[in-house]
């Protein structure tokens, strides 16, 4: 539903992305996530056809987002980061207003339909200026539902709400998700984990890791910590997993199992599991324990910062080099 290749966008000299590539297929509901300025929104107005790329191209629901870009706006809402509402109309004329912009024949109706959607009929009369932050993100919902899109862009679309709201806003996108294609932005990493399919992690405007939430947190949480849970007393159990080759150390026991940790990049689990039925324990469970996706974003952008750090400070030496061999040349012509 979503193509993306090679999409890059300057602002002067500011890059703020980098060579994107990725898809987003239909019915899924993708999570793009990084820190401030990693360049979420850049990507997404880009999408939107809000401004054209420096490089590269995307196609939304088969349509070219420059060459064919009114039948692929078609196909998009977007809720942008702030939601530009009128606090002076209520919610249906706005609605209705939106609706009448986009040409959309029986608005009324479509109105009718996109405030049941969002669970708002009973405030239809109401203002907008009069409505919690939470309600007016729904209006905002609620417009780019308005033509019936195929694809949902939404920037961060639980920004600022309250807790009772960001979990309204959640159960929302997430049914709304069933019929639609929808691609948000947040960098709440746990947002990401309750409401997506798969995640897309950007930092400094290129794509550091693409995968799904269980994924991500398995491929780097398999060779951590582990909790392993038994049947009855865990008596020896310490000492059992303390000797398998690649377990770095027993980290507490409980009741009911214990906590370990392995060596980097060594996946234990497998062998745990064969020993601990070996040797007569009945296993419950056996879970990678403690990385969370806010770990997993520092482990993955770690390197990239890193990388990028290193070729700014061989720039600047290069550059610093350059000028001192200037000044002797010029010293010299002087001289
Ligand atoms: P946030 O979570 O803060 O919204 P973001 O991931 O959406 O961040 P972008 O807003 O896309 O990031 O910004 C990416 C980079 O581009 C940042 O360095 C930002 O300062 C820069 N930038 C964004 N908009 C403009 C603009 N109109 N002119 C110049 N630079 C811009």
């Amino acid at each position: 539903m979503i193509q993306v290749e090679g999409l890059t966008k300057d602002y002067g000299l500011r890059r703020a992305i980098d060579d994107l590539t990725f898809n987003v297929n239909k019915g899924e509901i993708v999570g793009f996530l990084g820190p401030n300025g990693a360049g979420k929104t850049t990507t997404m107005r880009v999408l939107c056809g809000y401004m054209p790329p420096t490089a590269g191209k995307a196609s939304v629901a088969g349509f070219d987002i420059i060459e064919q870009s009114l039948e692929a706006r078609r196909k998009i809402g977007y809720l942008p980061e702030t939601v530009p509402l009128y606090p002076d109309m209520t919610v249906f004329d706005y609605l209705k207003f939106m609706a009448d912009l986009r040409h959309l024949p029986e608005a009324e109706d479509r109105v009718d339909d996109v405030l049941e959607m969002v669970h708002m009929e009973d405030r239809s009369g109401g203002y907008i200026g009069n409505l919690s932050k939470g309600m007016r993100q729904r209006v905002g919902l609620a417009q780019a539902l308005i033509h019936e899109p195929e694809v949902l862009i939404l920037d961060e679309p639980t920004i600022g709400l309250d807790p009772v709201q960001i979990h309204e806003v959640r159960n929302l996108i997430r049914e709304i998700g069933k019929e639609k294609t929808v691609l948000l932005s947040t960098h709440i990493l746990s947002e990401a984990q309750q409401v997506c399919n798969r995640v897309l992690i950007i930092n400094k405007g290129k794509i550091v890791v693409e995968d799904t939430p269980e994924e991500l947190q398995a491929r780097l949480a398999g060779g951590r910590r582990i909790a392993v849970r038994v049947a009855g007393d865990p008596q020896g159990l310490d000492q059992l997993i303390a000797n398998i080759p690649g377990v770095s150390r027993v980290l507490g026991v409980l009741t009911n199992g214990i906590d370990f940790e392995t060596d980097p990049g060594n996946d234990v689990r497998p062998e745990v599991a064969r020993k601990l039925v070996a040797s007569g324990y009945d296993l419950l469970e056996l879970k990678p324990l403690g990385l969370s996706l806010e770990d997993i974003f520092l482990e993955l952008t770690k390197e990239q910062n890193e990388e990028i750090e290193e070729r700014e400070e061989d720039e600047l030496e290069e550059s610093e080099v350059g000028e001192l061999e200037q000044d002797e040349k010029d010293e010299q012509k002087e001289g």
